[in-house]
């Protein structure tokens, strides 16, 4: 049987476009392995939105130039954020390479692997709708990104926006639900721009408010938004829409103006307070997360502590902090100096985690003791393991494989709450006794 490997890197348009690739090549008869060894074709699905990144898919490019010299016949694809409108540099580099593919653009790829099982490849939506989608599954409707901040890599590789016409979506949504999901998470790089691009200019809580009625579907959350483009009319549709989760992604990036203006974020930190306060207010409980960049160029230790009061003002659910990283062509490399020492990044990432780590902590606490509605996604480490509509990921103790609570919005009684996760029993079960003798990491309460 012929197989493909497909390793994965990057943010959560990657994860959809790998999960619609895999799937695609599984209907054409091809099978997932683990080790790029045993594949007829290997994928990398790239990121390069800091170095790290970047580092992590060379390293993986460079060792399988030997691979393809002892398997001239093996095909080598590269797709993802890597891959930008001209490819000769990279063609010469990896000379091993047999496809470039741009970011969501994988058909080529699709096509070919159908010829290859000699088959004739219809590549229209129905293939590239997952056949067996995850409980909770990606649809991306919005490409691209045209705010050019001016730390950042992503408009330059995943281009102009462009978002997907509404009664496509519906149809997506429709065959997803069919097909086994519960929950969908409408994707795009700010995502508060959906449909600004279409002729009718439909918004994002119109696109909302047209998918809720999807038959099976239980649950709808959207990433990533831009704080400037949260509109009112977006909060009151998640407000008022019962399968629209509370829970909003927010970057605000820096906590000092000066800093915001270098970055070319188009607002003020005071505007951004304001923006959270109306989100909380529209939406009673909501779970805000955010992204963080620390040391970014000229950032002084007073900067970095209106971060920190930022953090400490807002008590964020979630913050995913990342020391700056420069990136050839942005803005930023081209116009700025990177003159923040790398152990002042790291020693700033480092203070980030640590009060995250104790306001979440204290966020999470008083959710011991109460039960909450969870959607059952998969079995970790055996427990089966969901999220509340809050997007808190909580293990469910005391419950065999067998039980079969796959794509199931259960009750589950808390009786641990660590800053990452939660830890409950089904009501009425036994479990909490057993729980109550373990510690946090027995039963779970690991990072994410
Ligand atoms: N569009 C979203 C926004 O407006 O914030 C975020 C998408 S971006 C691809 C994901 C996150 O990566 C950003 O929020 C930012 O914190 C981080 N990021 C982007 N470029 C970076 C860089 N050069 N160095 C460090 N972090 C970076
Ligand atoms: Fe990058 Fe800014 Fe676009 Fe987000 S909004 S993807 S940070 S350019």
């Amino acid at each position: 049987m012929a197989r493909y490997h497909l390793w994965t890197v990057g943010c959560q348009m990657n994860v959809a476009d790998s999960e619609r690739l895999g799937l695609s090549l599984d209907a054409l008869g091809y099978e997932s392995t683990g080790r790029a060894e045993d594949a007829d074709i290997v994928v990398l699905n790239s990121c390069v939105v800091r170095q790290g990144a970047e580092d992590k898919v060379v390293g993986r490019l460079e060792s399988l130039k030997s691979y393809k010299r002892k398997n001239p016949d093996a095909t080598i694809a590269l797709m993802g954020c890597m891959v930008g409108p001209r490819t000769d540099a990279l063609r010469e580099r990896f000379p091993h390479v047999d496809f470039y593919l741009r970011p969501q653009d994988f058909s080529e790829l699709v096509e070919y692997a159908a010829e290859r099982q000699g088959l004739s490849c219809d590549t229209d939506q129905s293939l590239l709708v997952p056949a067996r989608p995850m409980v909770s599954t990606f649809v991306p409707v919005i490409q691209g990104c045209d705010e050019f901040c001016t730390y950042c890599i992503v408009p330059y590789r995943r281009g102009r926006e462009k978002s997907r016409p509404v009664a496509e979506l519906v149809r997506e949504a429709e065959m997803l639900a069919t097909r086994g999901a519960r929950e969908i998470t409408l994707l795009g790089q700010i995502v508060d721009r959906y449909g600004l691009d279409l002729p009718d200019r439909p918004d994002l809580a119109a696109l909302l408010r047209a998918v809720h009625p999807v038959e099976g579907l239980e649950r709808i959350r959207f990433l990533t938004s831009h704080p400037r483009d949260m509109s009112q009319r977006i909060l009151d549709a998640v407000a008022e829409l019962p399968k629209a989760c509370e829970h909003l992604n927010l970057p605000f990036q820096a906590g000092s103006d000066e800093v915001l203006e270098r970055m070319r974020r188009p607002y003020t930190i005071a505007e951004y307070l304001a923006l959270i306060e109306r989100a909380r207010e529209t939406i009673p409980g909501v779970a805000v997360s955010t992204d963080v960049i620390v040391g970014f160029c000229g950032e002084t230790d007073a900067d970095f502590q209106r971060t920190m009061d930022v953090l400490e003002q807002v008590r964020f659910d979630v913050v995913h902090v990342a020391p700056y990283s420069t990136r050839p062509g942005t803005i930023a490399e081209r116009k700025l100096e990177d003159d923040v020492p790398p152990a002042v990044k790291i020693a700033r990432r480092r203070a980030v985690e640590e009060l995250q780590e104790r306001i979440a902590t204290e966020i999470n606490a008083p959710l011991a003791g109460t039960r909450q509605e969870v959607l059952i996604e998969r079995r970790v480490k055996g427990a089966w393991t969901g999220r509340t509509r809050a997007n808190r990921i909580v293990h469910v103790q005391g419950t065999d494989a067998d039980a079969d609570l796959d794509g199931h919005l259960v009750e589950v009684d808390i009786v641990r709450a660590g800053p990452w996760s939660l830890a409950g029993v089904l009501p009425g079960s036994d479990g909490a006794a057993a729980d109550a003798a373990k510690s946090p990491l027995e039963i779970g309460l690991t990072p994410v």
